[in-house]
């Protein structure tokens, strides 16, 4: 198996009715960069910089964390890294940062709501990243964006920092792409006017599902609880995937549902294009959609989501779909 994979690694994961899918990899320490190669992904898709932060001994400063983003984009060629803010908070606590104690900490102050609070240390990630990429080009997105009106304050701070940075002679990226990671109900109800002012969305499906299922990813006992692939939460995907195409914004799946072939056979299905996952399913994603005519694929599938036609469960019409083929 392995060694199939390995022999895919420079074949395009196109399906075999010609649907070409980008697949990049997850990523959130240097060390995850050296997969870059081996695993033949397009790119980063996600860089979790919290990842970096909760290693180190203290919060880093701004020179140390310019140099950490140049060193991941030596690393990356020429490949695109798209970049997340510090997504601090729920399950991804930094010790020497903050002590707060929350009730419900994945509902909590975290991710941008934290930076908008503490706008000095997200300008110092922001100052850092535009000064690491300076001549190529900055893909950045912001998570747990729950309002348009927050995209756009912190697109003021990464306009402001540019601003400052051209007057003290710094060499800016040659575009700054700002994107929001999709994984809050509520912005799928403002869905076209985030369209309107993001360069790419990203759906976070582990936490777009925790809570749309209100169902906490950290607890076993409920996390399982309902399947990723329920009607409801597929439709919630084609609307996310309609809505993209219709206002012609790049658009990724980037939580873990995409790391699974057969999810991720559901996914482009829906018309999802962009997938990011661990370096490690790659191979598997790759030779699953390889693998697959898509035609044929949504033949069944498309109908199965209109209301009330079929009784038999998403995943079980795929599942047959591929024992088929
Ligand atoms: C997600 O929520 O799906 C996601 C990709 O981000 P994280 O898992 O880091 O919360
Ligand atoms: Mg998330």
């Amino acid at each position: 198996r392995q060694a199939q994979y390995r022999r895919l690694r420079h074949l395009p994961a196109a399906s075999r009715d010609g649907i070409e899918v980008t697949l990049s990899m997850n990523a959130g320490m240097l060390a995850d960069m050296d997969h870059l190669k081996e695993s033949g992904a397009a790119g980063v898709g996600l860089f979790r910089t919290e990842v970096l932060f909760m290693v180190a001994p203290s919060l880093p400063r701004m020179h140390a964390q310019e140099q950490l983003y140049r060193k991941i984009n030596e690393m990356a060629g020429g490949l695109p890294v798209t970049y997340r803010s510090l997504d601090i908070g729920g399950d991804k606590i930094l010790p020497y940062l903050r002590n707060v104690d929350e009730e419900n900490p994945a509902m909590g102050w975290r991710a941008i709501r934290l930076g908008l609070d503490r706008p000095g240390l997200l300008r110092t990630q922001i100052r850092a990243l535009l000064i690491a990429a300076g001549g190529r080009e900055l893909k950045l997105m912001f998570p747990m964006v729950t309002t348009v009106a927050e995209f756009n304050a912190a697109r003021t701070l990464v306009d402001r920092e540019r601003k400052f940075l051209h007057q003290h002679g710094y060499t800016l990226p040659e575009a700054t792409k700002l994107g929001v990671m999709l994984e809050t109900p509520s912005l799928l109800f403002e869905l076209e006017e985030l369209l309107a002012v993001a360069d790419f969305v990203s759906v976070g499906t582990n936490d777009l599902y925790q809570f749309s299922m209100a169902a906490d990813r950290s607890n076993m006992r409920v996390s399982g609880r309902f399947d990723i692939l329920s009607q409801s939460f597929v439709r919630m995907l084609k609307h996310i995937a309609d809505k993209c195409d219709a206002a012609n914004v790049p658009v990724t799946v980037c939580g873990d549902v995409a790391s699974r072939p057969l999810e991720a056979l559901c996914l482009v299905g829906l018309g999802y294009t962009h997938l990011s996952m661990p370096p490690a399913a790659i191979g598997p994603v790759k030779a699953a959609i390889r693998a697959t005519d898509f035609g044929r694929l949504r033949a069944r599938l498309w109908p199965r989501l209109e209301a009330g036609r079929g009784n038999d469960d998403i995943r079980h019409i795929l599942s047959r779909f591929v024992d088929a083929n």
